[in-house]
């Protein structure tokens, strides 16, 4: 017989996780479904030093270890596998785990995540976690006082520089247009920091250094010249893809690929079917808001769950 949950969550990360804390001692005897890469994005991080509680700063890896016990001691189901396919169509939701086990959930809590994009050089990848990080407000601490760049011209890429130029003394931003795709308003930001120098029509070629970064290899494209620009930190922030896919057909996605939810809700357009974390976000994209978000997908589930039973 197919097995039905109460609340099904999917991902674990930290608005998985925390989703999974509230939902069991709610009693709704949650099940989590890890996916591919328990603990998101958290695993490729260092130190974490901005979620409240940790005064002496703690790793990534093992913070999210410290989320799974939490969530697991309050009687979460943790399972590791990967959600494949969904149907959203009844009032019972059925999902489909590696592509084979059908289960059935009254509520579903996605909490997918997403990734950063990268620029795919193999120095990149090499250095990355060694001064080369895809989030400054995670890891741009690290580097104050230090020289960086930063790759990209979003609207990220410009809050980022910002937020790296009052850390650091210089900061490189390099762009691929002679126009960056940003607001105007973080544009006109940009420009006016003394300590921000835009590289435009410019290419990253290659992020230099053996064990850590040491310098960024650029090139103009209009006058085809290199050169390598001293730096220990490298960021890049040229935008991220939410982990949707599976969901595109059932729920509204903006065109980025980010869910939609209802505002101050978690609440997607099917019933019973929440959103929270990086899959919804692509604002704030920090541990401690999609851990936020993780605990109203929890709330709103245990309503509906109530609303339901009547
Ligand atoms: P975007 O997709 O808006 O921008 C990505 C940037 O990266 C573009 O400038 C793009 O260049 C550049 N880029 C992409 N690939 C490469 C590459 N291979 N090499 C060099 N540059 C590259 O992503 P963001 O993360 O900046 O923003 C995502 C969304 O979130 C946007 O809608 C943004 O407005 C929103 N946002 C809003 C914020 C706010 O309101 N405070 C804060 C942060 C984000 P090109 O332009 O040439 O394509």
């Amino acid at each position: 017989m197919t097995e039905l949950v109460n609340c099904l969550i999917i991902g674990a990360g930290p608005a998985g996780y925390t989703a999974a804390i509230y939902a069991a001692r709610a009693n709704l005897k949650p099940v989590l479904y890890t996916g591919i890469e328990p603990g998101g994005q958290l695993m490729t991080t260092t130190d974490v030093e901005n979620y409240p509680g940790y005064p002496d700063a703690i790793t990534g890896p093992k913070m999210m270890d410290d989320f799974q016990k939490q969530a697991e001691r309050v009687g979460t189901d943790v399972r590791f596998g990967v959600v494949t396919k969904v149907d959203f169509s009844g009032n019972i939701h059925k999902l489909w785990i590696d592509e084979e086990t059908e289960i059935h959930a009254k509520t579903v809590i996605i909490a997918t995540g997403a990734k950063a994009k990268w620029l795919g050089l193999p120095s990149e990848q090499h250095l990355n976690g060694s001064g080369v990080s895809a989030c400054a407000v995670c890891d741009g601490f690290l580097f104050k006082g230090k020289e960086v760049a930063i790759v990209g011209a979003g609207d990220t890429a410009c809050e980022e520089a910002l937020y790296l130029s009052n850390l650091c003394p210089t900061v490189h931003m390099i762009v691929r247009r002679s126009e960056m795709r940003a607001s105007k308003i973080m544009q006109d930001r940009v420009i006016a920091k003394e300590n921000i120098i835009v590289y435009w029509n410019s290419e990253t070629e290659e992020v230099v250094g053996e064990n850590k970064v040491e310098a960024v290899r650029v090139k103009n494209k209009e006058t085809n010249e290199t050169k390598d620009i001293k730096v220990e930190g490298f960021f890049v922030a040229i935008g991220h893809k939410p982990n949707s896919d599976i969901f595109k057909d059932w729920l509204d996605l903006d065109e980025a690929g980010y869910i939609i939810t209802q505002s101050g809700s978690t609440k997607t357009k099917v019933p019973g079917v929440f959103a929270a974390g990086d899959v919804q976000d692509k604002i704030y994209r920090q541990a401690v808001t999609s851990a936020g978000t993780g605990c109203m997908a929890a709330l709103d589930a245990e309503r509906y769950l109530a609303e339901f039973a009547h």
